[in-house]
């Protein structure tokens, strides 16, 4: 199983090349294909197995780049890791010409409003401020039709369930939205979020 025969665009694979990966890691093998076919998705893998890459590669390659309005929201439990995984998607997506903006606590309001407000294709941010710039009607969410939850459980034990609802539900196009979760434990109060946000997901243990 190699990154070829995923039916991936030529431009989003030379960007995976690029990037210096040549095979794709047991989770990537496993779950790039079905998330890109807009299944829901459970992922349950550590840091180290190349989640980041696998939910980046099926978001990427779902994305109209044409179209300016934003299509895909990464949730992060940390400024950090939102940070890491921003670098990600537009190092792989550097030759699709992906546009993808980070909405992260300790950036000045006005010039994250400025920036959203000229397009981006993807939103990579915590919760806290993601909510913020949808509240102040700076993030569009009416073309978002990919939500990617990275560490959930992260997510859940840091208070965020609260904000992360708030956000899954105000998510204006729910009947086209897919939702992909990462999470290295599945405690009860993950199952219970992912049975609410998901339908009928496949479940991918690494
Ligand atoms: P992650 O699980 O997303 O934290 O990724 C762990 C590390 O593995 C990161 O340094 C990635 O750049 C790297 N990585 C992810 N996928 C691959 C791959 N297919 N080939 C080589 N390295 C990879």
């Amino acid at each position: 199983n190699d990154f070829e025969e995923m039916g991936l665009s030529d431009a989003l694979l030379r960007g995976v090349f690029a990037y210096g990966y040549e095979k794709p890691s047991v989770i990537q093998q496993r779950a790039i294909v079905p998330c890109v076919q807009g299944k829901d998705v459970v992922a349950q893998a550590q840091s180290g197995t190349g989640k980041t890459a696998t939910f980046s590669i099926a978001m990427l390659q779902q994305l109209d780049i044409k179209s300016h309005h934003c299509q895909a929201l990464i949730l992060s439990p940390t400024r950090e890791l939102a940070r890491q995984t921003h670098t990600v998607v537009l190092s792989l997506g550097d030759y699709l010409g992906v546009n993808a903006y980070l909405v992260v606590g300790g950036e000045r309001v006005v010039d994250m409003k400025k920036r959203l407000q000229s397009g981006v294709h993807v939103v990579v941010g915590t919760p806290g401020r993601v909510k913020h710039m949808i509240a102040e009607g700076a993030l569009d969410t009416r073309h978002i039709k990919i939500l990617v939850l990275d560490e959930v459980d992260v997510m859940l034990s840091r208070g965020f369930e609260e904000q992360v609802r708030d956000i899954f539900f105000d998510l204006p196009n729910k009947a086209d939205l897919q939702a992909i979760a990462v999470t290295a434990t599945l405690p009860p109060e993950v199952l219970k979020m992912t049975e609410k946000f998901m339908r009928n997901p496949v479940h991918i243990l690494v």
